[in-house]
């Protein structure tokens, strides 16, 4: 219903503006125009009937019979973005390649249209055809640069080629699109990721060097880089590492936790002693349940369960979270007897069944949700916004 009212409204416009602006022409070329303006309410006519192939071959026509008119080839490119947007691709592929197929058209009409169609077959999965008419654009540079490259940055996504797409990212942000500074750091850290799986720790290092270098505050970077260091021996290097992130972005100061406790783990007093310092500083400005549950493992090692649980029991006080509570029976049901702890047994049952299946990170974009961190959101796509919930349910 809204497209037929915008049809109808868009049309309507383009006649009265046509009507307008020609009534003072010469007759011959009034003639002409109104075989124009025909053509539109016949070719609108079969649009509202959803006749569309009958409607295209209309405005087709519209074009054969005047083929300098601007406004037909505005509808024509208005009406093949319509139905590529409806989802009805094989007509958008219609009418821009019968559109392409007019000698008539001007340099600048050619190379827009072959825009619209690299969208087309973008849309319809066939990539290669997109990216070939994508790169012939980009490379003549006559006005479409930036939304052919957007386009071509879209492609190599999917297809995870990362050296390409950060090639691509690297021409947007020289066309001084700078939101693309974030993009290219995390295509780094895909090769980083890469390299360091197979072990390639020096190209892994560079890489993750450059995403830096594009975004100092790329958390991933930060910590992948802390991974890389520690799997070296290198401690001291890994943990600065992943005290960046308290800058970066405190809300992935979580995800750096688990590293945190391998590294207080290593016999390295200094080392030990910093990562607790880091964690109580962290909990001050921070606060969060991984933080608490972490530091509580440190007190039950050193003081035992009980000082454990008192702990955890004033954190909860102050920011009540599920998962804390679990940990807080845990912990008492390994200290109770008899049927204290049979009632204990059952009240962890209770709240396991509570936080069983909850989300445990959520995009800030779109709102996708799941119990994974993406850092490419499955929903939006965008990069670095889905992010650990926090709260009663969450961190
Ligand atoms: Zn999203």
């Amino acid at each position: 219903m809204n497209d037929t009212v915008y049809l109808v409204g868009f049309f309507c416009a383009i006649a009265i503006g046509f009507w307008l602006g020609r009534r003072d022409k010469r007759k011959k070329v009034r003639k002409s125009k109104e075989r124009l303006s025909k053509e539109y309410f016949i070719g609108l006519n079969y649009l509202l009937n959803e006749q569309t192939n009958e409607a295209i071959d209309t405005f087709i026509k519209a074009l054969e019979t005047n083929p300098d008119s601007q406004e037909t080839f505005d509808t024509c490119i208005a009406l093949g973005r319509l139905f590529c947007k409806r989802g009805e691709v094989d007509r958008a592929i219609r009418v821009h390649q019968s559109l392409l197929a007019r000698p008539s058209l001007t340099k600048k009409q050619s190379l827009m249209v072959q825009l619209e169609l690299s969208r087309d077959y973008y849309s319809a999965g066939l990539l290669d055809r997109s990216e070939g008419l994508l790169t012939q654009l980009v490379e003549v540079n006559a006005g479409f640069q930036v939304e052919a490259l957007e386009l071509l940055l879209a492609i190599y996504q999917q297809e995870k080629e990362w050296l390409l797409a950060i090639e691509i990212g690297k021409k947007l942000l020289k066309n001084n699109v700078v939101s693309y500074s974030n993009l290219v750091a995390h295509f780094y850290c895909e090769l980083a990721e890469e390299q360091v799986a197979k072990s390639n720790t020096t190209e892994g290092r560079e890489y993750l060097k450059q995403a830096l270098k594009y975004n100092k505050q790329c958390v991933r970077a930060s910590l992948v880089l802390g991974k890389l260091e520690y799997s070296q021996g290198n401690l001291k290097e890994s943990l600065k590492a992943l005290q960046k992130i308290y800058n970066q972005d405190p809300n992935y100061i979580s995800e750096s936790v688990p590293l945190l406790e391998e590294l207080r783990l290593e016999q390295s007093g200094s080392v030990q002693k910093s990562v607790n310092s880091y964690l109580q500083k962290c909990l001050k400005d921070y606060p969060s349940v991984a933080i608490v549950l972490s530091l509580a493992k440190e007190i039950e090692m050193k003081q035992g369960a009980k000082d454990a649980g008192k702990f955890i029991a004033e954190q909860l006080a102050r920011r009540p979270s599920l998962r804390g509570l679990n940990q807080l029976i845990d912990i008492h049901i390994g200290i109770a007897e008899g049927k204290s702890k049979k009632n204990l047994g059952l009240l962890r049952e209770l709240t396991r069944k509570l936080s069983d299946g909850k989300p445990l990170y959520r995009c800030i974009n779109c709102g996708f949700s799941g119990q994974e961190l993406h850092w490419q959101c499955p929903s939006c796509q965008h990069w670095g916004e889905v992010k650990p919930i926090h709260g009663v349910e969450g961190q």
